[in-house]
C-alpha cells in the first residue's frame, strides 16, 4: 500500500507494510527482480513499515574490510544494528557493529 504520510529521499510517497515479515517479503522479491538491497524499517511516524534502500548507504574512508574494500559505516550503533539484524535473517550470516576507531561512525564486523 502507499503511504499517505510519509515521503522517501526523492520526494516521492513510500510503499508501507503492516507488518516487518510483510516489508521482508517484499524487499526479497525487489532483490530479486532489481538486485537491489533494500531493508525494513519501522517508521515512528505512521508506525507502520517501509523499506530503504542500501545503495544510499555511506563508507568510511579509514576502515577497509579483508578484500580491501572500503566499510560501509553507520551514523549510530542502532543503524549498524539494523543493519546487522537484516543480514543475519536474509543471509544468515552474524556480525556485530563496533565503534570506528578513526571516524564518527559503526562498522560491522564478523564473529
Ligand atoms: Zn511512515
Ligand atoms: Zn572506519
Amino acid at each position: 500500500m502507499r503511504s499517505t504520510t510519509c515521503t522517501g529521499n526523492n520526494g516521492k510517497y513510500l510503499e508501507e507494510y503492516h507488518s516487518e515479515s510483510s516489508a521482508l517479503l517484499a524487499a526479497e522479491e525487489i532483490q530479486e527482480q532489481y538486485g537491489n538491497t533494500l531493508s525494513p524499517i519501522h517508521c515512528r511516524r505512521c508506525n507502520y513499515w517501509h523499506l530503504v534502500d542500501h545503495s544510499t548507504r555511506k563508507q568510511c574512508m579509514f576502515c577497509t574490510d579483508r578484500g580491501l574494500f572500503l566499510k560501509d559505516i553507520y551514523a549510530t550503533k542502532e543503524e549498524a544494528q539494523r543493519t546487522a539484524d537484516w543480514i543475519r535473517r536474509s543471509k544468515k550470516i552474524q556480525l556485530s557493529p563496533y565503534k570506528c576507531p578513526y571516524s564518527h561512525g559503526w562498522h560491522l564486523t564478523k564473529r
